[in-house]
């Protein structure tokens, strides 16, 4: 059987090679349930064998004292990826669910950190000082060593990039861990760096397979001396656990459940189209979704009145058609599991729009939810405190600046925020006192490879992007020079 995106098996040291368990998955679309690629079902051998590889290229190979090679390896690989970037997005599309619009913007998220960590690589500067006369004190930044890349579902490409390629550029050797469900664009990706010269055998290595056995083995593999790991807080939490036993360095980039807070002052006309976007890009299953909105009580009922006919104007359907503005959950049981916070919320709220599975025009095979609204759930309920991850969208009213800066910063996440005021003093006021990784300011989820983004509170440990996205893939050397003369 031939696949859309493609069979494959593991690549490690330069070669695709079978699973030893022999066994393979099918990744099902999401649009209307065909198998659009197939990959192996890798097991601790299989782990085994790519760390020992990665482990041998980074101690070996001309490639972690070489920044100029490291940056032409990650330039040639970007320029593969924009060779077929309308194929790569239309398959990103089938897999993950999202308008093929919202692919391509993935795809180009993925070949700008390609294209910023190529530069970073030979600008990866290290400090120095003086401590007396005869005394000078180098601080040098080496690369970790092997790093295991742990990579979610939901923008499996661009985090893939955001991720693995400062690693390289670092100077390290990876093994990627893609999700279970979009394994299959992801080694599609993989594949085109085959071929590209400045790439040594074993610095990329790739296996795919469940989790729970193949990432928790990277997790407490002695020989892995860095986890980068982009997911649940649950998941992120066991990670943290398991990874004491070896000491290994962890970033982890986590869940969210964020608020963007709408004063009366804001301008409206910019506000609203970003309300929208801001929760249904991806049918909400973006970790800085903002999933909450905080609303000024004297605009509320305008808002909300806006805000609901802009959603009910909103097209959901096959990803892959033109005017389609929203696409699928990702699986059937993402997809039940926003069906039933739905429910929960019906008995606790009230439902401004949405709430329902959407099975119309042959959507019925896929897994659609309608873009849904709450207003004024209580605050303690499992909707306004938990990571949804779908088309939801929960909007509360409030008077003062102050309550709206504790209702925004009342949650277990600290991933991301909005600010929306066009009185300078208040939104500066205000974005000081989110406890959030990220604060827009009249605008939101604007992310760029230049800038860091990460979590506060249990949205995560460390950061992704700008320069604190490469630094913490490096270990910092103090190298103390003496040149005092013999007393
Ligand atoms: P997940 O935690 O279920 O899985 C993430 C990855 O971890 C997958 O590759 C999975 O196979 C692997 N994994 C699962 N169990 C593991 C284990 N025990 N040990 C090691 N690896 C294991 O998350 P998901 O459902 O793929 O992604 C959605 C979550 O990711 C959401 O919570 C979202 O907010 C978060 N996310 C965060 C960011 C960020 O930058 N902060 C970005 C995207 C997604």
């Amino acid at each position: 059987m031939s696949y859309i995106i493609g069979s494959y098996e593991n690549y490690i040291k330069g070669v695709w090679q079978k699973p030893k368990s022999g066994e393979y998955k099918e990744q099902l679309s999401t649009i209307d349930g065909t198998a659009v690629s197939k990959c192996a079902m890798s097991n601790l051998e299989d782990v085994s064998e790519a760390v020992a590889v990665a482990k041998i290229a980074f101690e070996t190979e001309d490639w972690s004292n070489n920044p100029r090679k490291r940056s032409k390896a990650l330039l040639a690989w970007a320029a593969k990826l924009k060779e077929r970037i309308s194929e790569l997005a239309t398959e990103l599309s089938w897999q993950v669910g999202k308008p093929y619009k919202e692919a391509f913007g993935e795809m180009m998220g993925a070949i700008g950190y390609l294209e910023y960590y190529a530069g970073a690589a030979r600008t990866l500067y290290g400090s120095t000082t003086s401590i007396d006369e005869n005394t000078l004190s180098v601080m040098c930044r080496e690369p970790v060593g092997v790093i295991g890349v742990i990579v979610p579902w939901n923008y499996p490409i661009t985090l893939l990039m955001r991720d693995m390629a400062p690693a390289l550029a670092a100077g390290n050797t990876c093994i990627v861990k893609p999700a279970e469900q979009t394994s299959g664009i992801t080694m599609k990706v993989i594949s085109l760096l085959e071929g590209i010269p400045e790439f040594p055998v074993g610095v990329v290595n790739a296996i795919t397979g469940k989790g729970s056995l193949i990432g928790n083995a990277l997790v407490k593999h002695k020989d892995v001396d860095m986890i980068d790991f982009t997911g649940s807080v649950d998941v992120g939490k066991e990670i943290m656990q398991q990874a004491a036993d070896t000491m290994k360095k962890l970033s982890l980039e986590l869940g969210g459940k964020s608020a963007s807070i709408i004063f009366a002052d804001a301008d409206m006309e910019k506000a609203l189209p970003y309300a929208l976007k801001s929760i249904f890009s991806n049918a909400g299953q973006l970790c800085t979704s903002a999933s909450r909105i905080l609303v000024e009580e004297s605009i509320s009922e305008e808002f909300l009145s806006r805000l609901k006919t802009m959603t009910e104007a909103l097209v959901v359907g096959n990803p892959l058609d033109q005017s389609t503005e929203m696409g699928a959950m990702n699986t059937p049981v993402q997809m039940e599991t926003v069906l039933a916070y739905i429910e929960e919320g019906k008995k606790q709220g009230q439902l401004l729009t949405g709430g329902y599975r959407v099975t119309e025009n042959g959507l019925g095979k896929g897994y659609f939810v309608a873009p849904t609204i709450f207003v004024n759930l209580p605050f303690d309920s499992a909707l306004v405190q938990e990571e949804i991850f779908g088309p939801v969208l929960c909007v509360q009213t409030f008077k003062t600046e102050e309550e709206a800066i504790f209702y925004a910063n009342g949650t277990c996440f600290g991933l991301a925020s909005g600010v929306w005021s066009q009185n300078i003093d208040r939104a500066m006021r205000v974005s000081k006192k989110m406890r959030a990784g990220t604060t827009w300011v009249n605008c939101y989820n604007r992310l760029m490879p230049e800038c860091e983004t990460g979590g506060y509170k249990q949205s995560g440990i460390d950061r992704a992007g700008g320069i604190e996205g490469i630094n913490k893939f490096t270990e910092v050397k103090h190298l103390c020079i003496d040149f005092a003369p013999a007393i």
